[in-house]
């Protein structure tokens, strides 16, 4: 800025230089031209001197009228003429020289605009004094004429003078002559004859006398005449003057004029320099006040800056300790490094250390609640009780046919689900079951009932799921279903695969499937190679109390995929074996055994549990219909294998001591999957139909056999602890010490039982004490 700012007043200065040049070539070339107006004024004055003299002499010569010295004055204007034509010459040859020069001062300094106006003026100013020559041309010729005219004037009066002295000296002549001629009449008279003589002669010479008179009158009359005329000549010559001095006025009031003109533009251009000079000052003067302010705004920024210094000083002296104590910081860190690291060394592993003999403990702790969980969880199924009856009753089919045969004649409660009412030969029967499913249950609704026990086949559990009712009741489509719908076994295996891979994480599981059929109380392996093979049940010799069957086949199974295979095998099996499979398949009970063995690897857990999948045989009693032979020893197998299965059941859900699994293969086989923590499920298959209600009846019947022993939650709570509790004892004391009435005695804390609550309750308590021995 302050550089900007020397260069502004540089260039001021520069300026101003140029226009003081400017000024006072100016000044120069006004005075110049105010001379040179002067000469021309001068030279006119003189020139108007002149044509005033010459006038005077004008008016003399024609005031004087004749004389010779006329001639001498007019040769003396003449020359006088002349050397004032030479003059002006000289001084237009002056003027133009001027000119030049001025042209010449010009050129330099064109570039200055304002000097262009300058030359605008100036040609204005040319213009004006080429119209004042043209004035002067005119005067010239105005003078020339006026010469003329003096030259035609003298050479009138000249002529005048001429006829003047030629009638002076003709009267003068006849003057003396007349003089004489009276002096001659004189002497005649006085001489009479003479006289008469003379008389006579003068008579005649009188006349001749009369004539020359009248001659010279008619002369002098005519010079007269020719007075006069020169006389109007003088007076136009008079009035051509006057005009030629009224145009001299005019010129020289033309020349005023011009010259006003010429100062009026002169002044204009003073005026209009003197603005561009304001113009020039202001302009500088307004960069000069904002480079001051640009000035001022930098000064403060300095000073801004100088202060932010000042601040940033001891900043700095602070950064430059700090700097040093970092320095040397550093320079201590690698041993400070080591030895931190040594430290930090020894107490990551102190508490790795820590934080091993806390996981060993936590995992210890861990197997502990994985047991105790175990023992929760069977406590609680075993509350909620391990064998459930479901029913599920499938729609009217076309194999139903029509008529009142095919009517429906099984109805439900809408409240109750598991309530379900049979019209049996006019009779409502009613029947409740855990829960039952409506012909328009779908397979999804009844495998999500079913879920629960699937699932707890992957913790260990053995679980056996059978399909009970006459034939075409729906056993097959609910255990298999249909490609398009399938039913639990499908199912299962998929929500067994997907919880596998849920628990991938920590455990490794092996899902093995294989498949059996029971017929005529012989077991055969459906995926074996020699499926007329009778197998055998046996007992484990590790003295584990665990039952096999050598020789049953076993697939590993690991996606859906497998499945599928395997149940195709079998089926195919299944098919070729036999020559009707729908007779055959309702005298036989088919297995589905899915083994699922975990290994959890953070704790070397192993689990092991049994999904039975049973379609049982046929429900319908063949014997009655008076069968024979192989039909009968068939229906004699079914009928046995099912009761025994029945009271099994009926023996697990009482809880008695003696559960008989060996009366059929069929029990026997899954009595690791129907005793202990295992979970059974029976669903009972039933047909609407009309025509069915007796087998309906029948299944119904057995589904509540299975289903009657209700168990009482005390006797439940006493049972799942092994030892009689406080309460218990009470009751027990109760019982054996008071008679029967006195239980309602007041203050003793069951005041509020009923008597028929207390009965049934001390009912329960005693079969309990009875069965626990
Ligand atoms: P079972 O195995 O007891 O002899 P099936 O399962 O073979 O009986 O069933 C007999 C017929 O009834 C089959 O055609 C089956 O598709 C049909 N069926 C059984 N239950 C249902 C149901 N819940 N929904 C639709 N159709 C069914
Ligand atoms: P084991 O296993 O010792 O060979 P089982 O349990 O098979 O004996 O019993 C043999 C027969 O005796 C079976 O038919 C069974 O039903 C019957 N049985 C055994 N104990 C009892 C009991 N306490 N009450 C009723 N029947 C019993
Ligand atoms: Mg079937």
């Amino acid at each position: 800025v302050m550089a900007s700012m020397a260069h502004l007043q540089k260039e001021k200065l520069q300026l101003q230089e140029e226009l003081l040049g400017l000024q006072e070539k100016l000044a120069a070339q006004e005075n110049d031209e105010l001379s040179l107006s002067l000469q021309l004024q001068g030279q006119v004055e003189t020139l108007k001197a002149k044509v005033l003299e010459q006038a005077q002499e004008i008016s003399r010569l024609r005031s004087e009228l004749g004389g010779t010295d006329a001639e001498k004055h007019r040769d003396l204007l003449a020359a006088e003429n002349e050397r004032l034509r030479q003059e002006m010459k000289a001084c237009e040859g002056e003027l133009r020289e001027l000119r030049r020069r001025q042209q010449q001062q010009q050129a330099p300094c064109r570039d200055c605009h304002h000097l262009q106006e300058n030359a605008g003026l100036q040609e204005q100013l040319s213009q004006l004094q080429r119209e004042a020559e043209e004035t002067r041309a005119k005067l010239v010729e105005l003078e020339l004429e006026v010469q003329q005219k003096t030259n035609r004037l003298a050479e009138v009066e000249l002529r005048l003078k001429d006829s003047l002295a030629e009638r002076a000296e003709e009267e003068e002549r006849l003057s003396r002559r007349l003089r004489d001629s009276q002096e001659t009449i004189a002497s005649l008279k006085s001489q009479p004859q003479q006289i008469k003589y003379i008389i006579k002669t003068v008579e005649v010479e009188s006349a001749k006398a009369k004539q020359a008179l009248c001659e010279t009158q008619s002369r002098n009359q005519y010079l007269q005449e020719q007075v006069a005329m020169q006389r109007q000549v003088l007076k136009e010559m008079e009035q051509q003057l006057q005009s030629s001095q009224k145009t001299e006025a005019q010129l020289r009031a033309q020349i005023v004029m011009y010259e006003a003109e010429l100062e009026r533009a002169h002044g204009q251009m003073l005026e209009e320099m003197q603005a561009m000079e304001e113009e020039k000052n202001r302009a500088i003067e307004e960069a000069f006040s904002r480079a001051q302010v640009e000035m001022k705004a930098v000064h403060e920024n300095l000073a801004g800056v100088r202060t932010n210094l000042l601040t940033l000083q001891p900043a700095l002296r602070t950064l430059t300790h700090d700097y040093n104590s970092l320095k040397r910081q550093v320079r201590d860190f690698p041993l400070l490094l080591q030895e931190t690291l040594r430290s930090a060394r020894a107490e990551i592993s102190q508490a790795i250390e820590e934080v091993h003999s806390t996981n060993r403990e936590l995992l210890r702790k861990y197997r502990r609640e994985l047991q105790l969980r175990k023992k929760c969880h069977n406590e609680l199924v075993r509350l909620k009780g391990n064998i459930r009856v479901f029913g599920r009753v499938r729609p009217i089919t076309k194999e139903d046919g029509e008529g009142p045969e095919a009517a429906n004649a099984v109805t439900f409660d809408t409240d109750d689900d598991a309530v379900l009412h049979l019209l049996h030969k006019g009779k409502q029967v009613s029947f409740e079951l855990d829960k039952v499913f409506p012909p328009q249950a779908s397979q999804e609704e009844v495998f999500q009932e079913v879920q629960a026990l699937v699932t707890s086949c992957i913790d260990g559990y053995n679980v056996c799921i059978f399909a009970y009712g006459q034939t075409g009741a729906g056993k097959t489509y609910t255990m298999e279903g249909t490609a398009a719908n399938p039913g639990i076994n499908q199912r299962a295996l998929q929500l067994l695969f997907s919880e596998v891979r849920g628990k991938a994480a920590d455990w490794d599981y092996a899902i093995t499937v294989s498949a059996a059929e029971i017929y005529n109380e012989s077991l055969r392996d459906l995926l074996g190679k020699e499926p007329q093979e009778k197998l055998e049940i046996k007992l484990c010799p590790d003295g584990s109390g665990q039952l096999y069957v050598p020789g049953l086949t076993e697939f590993r199974v690991q996606s859906v995929e497998d499945i599928n295979k395997v149940f195709e095998f079998g089926h195919i099996k299944r098919v070729t074996e036999c020559t009707n499979l729908n007779e055959h398949s309702s005298r036989s009970h088919a297995l589905l055994i899915i083994t699922v063995r975990g290994l959890d690897r953070s704790t070397g857990l192993r689990t092991t549990g049994k999904l039975n999948l049973v379609d049982l045989a046929g429900s319908e009693r063949v014997g009655r219909s008076g069968a024979e032979g192989s039909r009968l020893r068939e229906a004699q197998h079914i009928n046995k294998s099912l009761s025994a299965l029945g009271d099994v059941i009926y023996a697990l859900r009482s809880r008695q001591g003696h559960v008989p699994f060996r009366n059929s293969k069929l029990t026997y086989l899954l009595q690791d999957s129907l005793s202990g923590d295992s979970k059974t499920l029976m669903m009972v298959q039933v047909s609407p139909a009309e025509k069915n209600t007796s087998e309906t009846l029948c299944s119904l019947k057995f589904a509540e056999r299975v289903r009657s022993v209700e168990l009482g939650p005390v006797s439940r709570k006493a049972e799942l602890a092994s030892w009689p509790s406080q309460e218990q004892l009470e009751v027990t004391k109760e019982l054996l010490g008071d008679s029967p009435g006195s239980a309602a005695t007041p203050g003793r804390g069951h005041a509020s039982h009923s008597p028929g609550q207390l009965s049934s309750r001390s009912a329960s308590i005693r079969r309990k004490l009875h069965t626990s021995g």
